[in-house]
């Protein structure tokens, strides 16, 4: 007799909430992982730098495990494949796992859920990779914050002690179920290629933390942490981070509770996945012209400082913040595309992809999103470049032929195209 622990996207052993308490239910752990093919199968890129990601994690995992007398088991296929596979394997009393607040693990969860129901298993989920979750911070009238500022006073009011204790999972490690190591699949079998990439370990730098209320807005230096794919995939524990921003940096510390913002918006609100959180600015009528498109792809506009955003992106799958809301702006004002292509663009190329922020940035980035954004903002590529990159050390590290007769005129005048913007958004809001 054991209980499964399903790992997903906290792809650790210490401060797992699930993991502790499936140690703590007196029967043997197994812990287990889906190579889920309803994810996979739809990714292109066959060196995909996430499946590489998650890959070397659970590499490292079981290794953990193994010096442990345990191992993970991992299996290729769709998630009810993999339960209907291990209920026969083992003598299964219990499921453990970590909250998911995407539309597709809910349903995946669900139906999860329900097979193991049938089969007289008990499921169990807990909330693990955010402090506050689903209905933990409502306004007085019940309802979900769908602005950030008050939401966040709400936040800070609700927090505890408590709320930031670790799990202390160390303890009850023992009470893995022991048997010899299992191998994961090789990445091959399940249809990717290596792509060799070094991903930095998960380390709190105090230093940059501590300054960070300087050095974010600065892309041409480092000082953004790059945690983004550690919290995507649990490989951090957000309490251990949150008490450590907590006393080193309140600007670092609002950055995480934005996260927790739009994970709490997703989950209220799931049809901002395809609709504009504001209703009324899905009747505006894009442009959506494919060649600008491309060129906005591929860092070709004559905008530096968004050419040198985009080839960031497309060369490291990372684009720093300040880039993502340039670049952002300008494909949704500047061109007038519509959020979704350039939200779709991000989330196939970013390795810190997470729907709930990656969503929540773009409707904001079009003014179509929660908060008080005004839609007549456009943000100016030459003013933001004085602003942030005033050394031009970030746009020349992307852009270096920048002098040359060889880069593109600017694909519209920043003065036209600010006041189409305003037109075409003025005359698609005020019908109603
Ligand atoms: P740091 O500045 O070191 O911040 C630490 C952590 O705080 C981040 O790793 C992230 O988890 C969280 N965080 C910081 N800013 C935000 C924010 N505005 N919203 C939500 N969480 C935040 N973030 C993602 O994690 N995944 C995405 O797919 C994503 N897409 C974005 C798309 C657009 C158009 C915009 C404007 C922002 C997007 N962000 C996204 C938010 C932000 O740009 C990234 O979290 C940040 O740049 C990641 O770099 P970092 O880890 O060095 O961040």
């Amino acid at each position: 007799q054991v209980v499964l622990c399903w790992l997903r996207r906290d792809l650790r052993l210490d401060d797992n909430a699930a993991l502790y308490h499936a140690l703590k239910s007196g029967y043997p752990v197994v812990p287990v992982f889906v190579f889920d093919t309803n994810i996979l199968d739809e990714l292109e890129d066959k060196q995909d730098r996430r499946v590489n990601f998650i890959y070397q994690a659970l590499e490292a995992l079981n290794a953990t495990l193994a010096r442990r007398g345990a191992t993970l088991e991992a299996y290729h296929g769709t998630p009810m494949n993999a339960f209907k596979h291990w209920l026969h394997q083992y003598d299964v009393q219990g499921v453990f796992t970590n909250h998911d607040y995407e539309p597709y693990a809910k349903e995946r969860d669900k139906s999860v859920g329900a097979l193991l129901k049938e089969s007289g298993v008990s499921f169990h989920t807990y909330k693990d990779q955010v402090i506050f979750e689903k209905d933990e911070v409502l306004k007085d009238n019940g309802e979900p914050y769908t602005i950030f500022t008050p939401y966040s006073r709400r936040w800070s009011d609700t927090l505890t002690a408590f709320h930031l204790k670790p799990y202390p999972v160390e303890k009850y490690l023992a009470n893995l179920y022991r048997q010899p190591a299992i191998n994961l699949p090789a990445l091959e079998q399940l249809g990717f290629k290596k792509n060799g990439e070094h991903f930095p370990p998960a380390l709190l730098n105090e230093a940059l933390i501590r300054h960070y209320s300087e050095t974010r807005d600065t892309p041409g230096i480092e000082g953004t942490s790059k945690l983004g794919v550690h919290l995507r995939f649990g490989t951090i524990s957000i309490r251990k981070l949150m008490k450590q921003a907590l006393e080193w940096s309140d600007t670092f510390a609002k950055e995480l509770v934005w996260r927790e913002f739009y994970q709490m918006i997703l989950y209220h609100f799931p049809r901002v996945v395809s609709e504009s959180f504001k209703r009324e600015y899905d009747k505006i009528p894009w442009r959506n012209n494919e060649k600008e498109f491309e060129r906005w792809c591929n860092g070709t506009t004559g905008y530096p400082i968004v050419d040198a955003g985009m080839r960031e992106l497309n060369a490291t799958g990372f684009m720093h913040n300040r880039l993502r809301m340039i670049t952002a702006s300008f494909l949704t004002k500047h061109l007038l595309i519509d959020w979704r292509w350039g939200e779709a663009y991000f989330a196939g190329k970013l390795l810190d992809y997470d729907l709930a922020a990656n969503n929540g940035g773009w409707q904001w980035a079009a003014g179509s999103g929660c908060d008080a954004v005004p839609y007549f903002r456009v943000f100016n590529p030459s003013l933001q470049t004085q602003k942030f990159d005033k050394d031009l050390k970030y746009t020349r590290k992307w852009v270096p032929e920048l002098d040359s007769f060889d880069y593109p005129v600017p694909i519209v005048s920043h003065e036209e195209a600010r006041k189409r913007a305003l037109e075409v958004y003025s005359n698609a809001l005020r019908q109603r």
